[in-house]
């Protein structure tokens, strides 16, 4: 077994990768593709913080109470 080369899917744009020393940005086929997966991580984690933040189960549930006449 001489072949020592394996290809991979870029997960960004799905482009065959070589695993190896001239594909420095592996799993990725460009530093483009591994700028735009971390972005998009980012904004991802961004949106469900937000999001989590937003929601206040308990706010709308408890009633004020009143003075009985
Ligand atoms: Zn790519």
């Amino acid at each position: 077994m001489t072949r020592n080369s394996r290809t991979v899917s870029c997960p960004r744009c799905a482009k065959p990768v070589r695993w190896g020393p001239e594909s420095p940005f592996r799993p990725f086929c460009s530093e483009r593709c591994k700028m735009i997966d971390l972005g998009a991580w980012a904004s991802e984690e961004y949106r469900v913080a937000v999001e989590d933040k937003d929601e206040d189960p308990d706010a709308g549930s408890v009633e004020p109470e009143r003075d009985a006449p």
